[in-house]
This record gives C-alpha cells, structure tokens and sequence, in this order.
C-alpha cells in the first residue's frame, strides 16, 4: 500500500502523535474583530482549554507519553498558567500563527510580520525557539515554506500529500512535512456553534473514535503516521476525553507502536535520510505561480 515506507525505531509498526492545536478563543477575534467581545457564551466554549490541557496532560503523564501542542501566541500571553502546565508536563510546544491568522490570506510582508510575532511570543513563553509550525486552519500559503525554512525550521504539518513523513522544498531550502488529513481532525466530527456559521450534528465518542481508529489499524498494517489534530476544547471534553484514554489504553496494549512528539519524528525522519535508509518523497512548493494556462481564456 506504501510505495516507499519508513522503519520506524525499535520495530514500531507505526508512529502515533496526538497533537493538540490549543487555539482557545485566538480566531473568534480574527473572525470577528468587532462583535468578539459580545460572544460571551462562545468565548467560554473555547476557553475551555483551561480545563481540558491540564486534563490532556495529565494523562498524557500516566501512560509516559509526550507529545505536540500547537499554540497561537496570543494564547501563550493570554493564557501562560495553561501553556506552563504543557511544558510542565514535558511536551513540545509548536508554531500555530499569533492570533490563528490565515497566512494564505495576506502579503508575504503581512504573512512574515505575523509568523514572527509568534515566534517571539514563544520564546518569551518558553525560552525555545520552535521547530514545527502548523498554519491555522491548514491554511499554508505560497510563502510559508520559505519563511519556515529562513526562519531555521525543522517540519511543518498543515499539508495532506501523504501517509508518511515527506520533505517539502522551496527556494530557501527543505522542510520535513508531517502530512495530516481532516479524517483525522475533531472539528468535523464534535463542533457545532452558530456564532461561528458551523452547524452539525455531533457524533458520540464512539462513532468519532471509529474513524479515527480505522485509520489507526491501517497505520499499524501499513507503517504509517498516524496523526490526529484535535482541540482541547473540543476533544478535552469529558466523555471525548474518557474514551481517548481508552484509545491509548488499546493502542499501547496493541503494541508496536511508537508515541512522540513531532519534533522527534522529524528529527528521526532526517536521521533515517541522512544515513540512507529512506529515500523520501520530495515536494517543490508551491504548485502553482498563479492560474493555470488553461483558463487564461478567462482573463
Ligand atoms: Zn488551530
């Protein structure tokens, strides 16, 4: 099923990382930088990571694992307290934008001034410059790679090109791309808010967990990533969470299965290159300088 696959450490089947985007209440004043203020009722709903994170956490810490939260660094200011308990708890803590801005909306000048504010909010937080970066909302933008790899960065993972780690290249150098996929999001499966236009039906934990899970079992057969990108708020819900904790139960019962944060992966992937056991897939970015020849006849 895999053309090219990776040997995963210690005969691992698989890689699993749970990453956790903690986005709390950052895009509601993207969205809505005039009404925000009113959203009483949903800004609570996404503050909820106060709750959740330190939950995530401390779970995390019974079964021994670390893993990637993505942080916007409006959030690290806002909310320091919550962010400490990730570090704390040993995890890494990831390039999510400043405010949960749309990089593929603005400039280059505009898209650079944003990357680097949250860059600097990091740091401060956390004393480390981060390694990884995640575009909110998936939304890479043509510059993003280069900025990323100026910038001295290691992975990225907002793109969805693959089921296993691959580089992603622009003129300023490669990227490790840690590809994710919406089946492995939260969002369509638990959120439903009207101030937010979202209207869904919301799944049980059970029906969420079996897609997730199918992808799991493909993985572990396969020798995938297996990558979720979930939400404190919407998967650090108490039955949401509850069953997560048996998700890891089976997973590490099932064995096999290698847990880490990107960082790691990454780190392995580029190991794994330079010694010349992988031979990765290699992606020039963009794809396209503007619209295609094509449909030049529409101009
Ligand atoms: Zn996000």
């Amino acid at each position: 099923m895999i053309s090219n696959p990776i040997t995963w450490p210690n005969g691992a089947r698989c890689a699993v990382a749970i990453t956790f985007d903690m986005d709390s209440d950052s895009f509601l004043h993207v969205e809505n930088p005039t009404s925000a203020d009113r959203m009483i009722a949903t800004t609570s709903w996404l503050r909820y990571d106060q709750i959740a994170v330190p939950r995530i956490v401390k779970m995390y810490e019974k079964y021994n694992i670390r893993q990637t939260f993505f942080v916007p660094g409006w959030c690290a200011e806002r909310y320091p307290d919550t962010v400490k308990a990730i570090m704390d708890g040993g995890h890494e803590i990831a390039h999510h934008g400043y405010l949960h801005e749309h990089p593929n909306s603005f400039s280059a000048n505009e898209e650079e001034y944003w990357f680097m504010r949250g860059i600097e909010a990091l740091e401060k937080m956390t004393g480390v410059r981060p390694r990884g970066f995640r575009a909110p909302m998936y939304n890479f933008s043509k510059h993003s790679a280069e900025l990323l790899s100026r910038e001295g960065f290691l992975y990225d993972s907002s793109l969805m090109g693959d089921d296993i780690p691959y580089l992603i290249e622009s003129s300023l150098g490669q990227l490790v791309e840690l590809p994710v996929d919406w089946s492995m999001d939260d969002w369509p499966q638990y959120t439903h808010n009207p101030d937010l236009h979202y209207t869904m039906p919301i799944n049980s934990p059970d029906r969420a967990m079996d897609v997730y899970l199918a992808q799991f079992e493909a993985a572990w057969e396969y020798g995938a990533l297996w990558l979720a990108v979930w939400h404190p708020f919407v998967s650090g819900r108490l039955a949401r969470c509850s069953r997560i904790d048996k998700m890891i139960q089976y997973m590490l019962e099932k064995g096999d299965v290698w847990f880490a944060p990107l960082e790691e992966i990454a780190n392995y992937v580029n190991d794994e290159i330079a010694a010349g056991r992988y031979t990765p897939r290699r992606e020039p970015l963009p794809f396209y300088d503007g619209t295609i020849p094509e449909l030049s006849i529409l101009k």
